[in-house]
């Protein structure tokens, strides 16, 4: 079933999801050659936090195979059956994690995105070791130093790396969230610096508004919602 887009172009509040993730992987590819980039080197991942079962099963029948949620509780819910559907199925985990929450999030995930404390370095090493489990994890980078978002302040990254390390937590790369309303650019530009600083290669950056950006900027992981499955209601 079609879902309206938010603010809704013309044109796009009919097309199904099947439809919507062919228009976002071109828009990716187009992005990326100018770039000198290849397509394939970007994953897309399909934001489907508040979509229920129905809005998601279209386009793992179309063919998408990472999903993203930022509640633990409501991808248990969910994606059990979910993965059922087809083989392959990655899932990551994109909101904020708390530390009584890791072992559950270890259990159902297999890429975390939200790693920004100490605390939470200690959870989820034990729970990755207790289970035999090694997820790769994204360092999130408060990036435009916003007081109320989560993410790990700049200068705290380095150090939050090495207990990572430490820990025996394979972090993969970096992810922020842009301030909102203001250009995404600069800041995407800042995070790969850090990456390219700290030999990271993964760079986990860029949602409906501005993953064009963010490939051009070098993103290889873009984490779309809207633009696939409509406005959330
Ligand atoms: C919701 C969410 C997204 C997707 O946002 P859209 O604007 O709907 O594409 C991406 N990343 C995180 C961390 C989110 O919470």
């Amino acid at each position: 079933m079609p879902l309206p887009i938010a603010g809704g172009m013309s044109g796009e509040n009919t097309m199904n999801a099947a439809d919507r993730l062919a228009d976002v992987t071109a828009r990716i590819a187009t992005a990326a050659r100018p770039a000198g980039r290849k397509p394939e080197d970007v994953t897309l991942i399909a934001i489907s936090k508040t979509q229920d079962a129905d809005a998601i099963a279209p386009l793992i029948a179309a063919g998408q195979r990472h999903f993203g949620e930022n509640r633990v509780q409501e991808a248990q819910a969910k994606w059990p059956a979910l993965r059922a559907q087809a083989p392959g199925i990655v899932l990551h985990l994109v909101g904020q994690l708390q530390s009584n929450k890791a072992e559950d999030a270890v259990a159902l995930f297999d890429v975390i995105h939200s790693l920004d404390r100490p605390s939470l370095v200690t959870a989820l090493g034990k729970a990755m070791a207790a289970q035999d489990r090694s997820l790769p994890c994204f360092v999130q980078v408060n990036i435009g130093a916003e007081e109320q978002k989560g993410g790990c302040a700049i200068a705290d990254v380095p150090a939050l790396l090495e207990q990572a390390r430490a820990a025996h937590i394979p972090v993969a790369g970096l992810m922020c969230v842009p301030p909102a309303d203001v250009e995404a650019a600069p800041y995407f530009a800042l995070l790969a610096k850090m990456a390219r600083e700290q030999g990271l290669s993964e760079l986990s950056m860029g949602m409906s508004g501005d993953y064009e950006t963010a490939v051009m900027l070098g993103a290889t992981y873009v984490r779309v919602g809207t633009a696939l499955f409509g406005a959330r209601s």
